[in-house]
């Protein structure tokens, strides 16, 4: 399956993929909090990230979420360790 967005298969609606998701990024923040202590991103970087997601054609505006991942972005942009599922941030 590709990552790019316009050819996208909506994952939001498959609970196991989502809890895949959600699990990863759990991973990735835990590691990261250890290796560096860094947990949360700085400003800049999360207002940097949400507005890519905003103008980004695999963003839901209207549940604020990623249609590739199925996360909430306003709270996964916030998780420095957090990637996008299409690698734009
Ligand atoms: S995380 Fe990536 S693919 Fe998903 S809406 Fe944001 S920019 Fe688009």
């Amino acid at each position: 399956m590709s990552n790019e967005p316009d050819k996208l298969i909506k994952m939001e609606n498959n609970p196991v993929r989502l809890l895949f998701n959600l699990t990863e990024t759990a991973a990735d923040s835990l590691k990261r909090a250890i290796i560096d202590g860094v947990v949360i991103a700085d400003d800049d970087k999360i207002e940097q990230r949400i507005n890519l997601c905003y103008g980004c054609s695999a963003f839901d505006k209207e549940q604020a979420r990623c249609k590739l991942c199925g996360c909430v972005m306003k709270l996964k942009v916030r998780f420095d360790a957090a990637k996008c599922p299409a690698g734009k941030w």
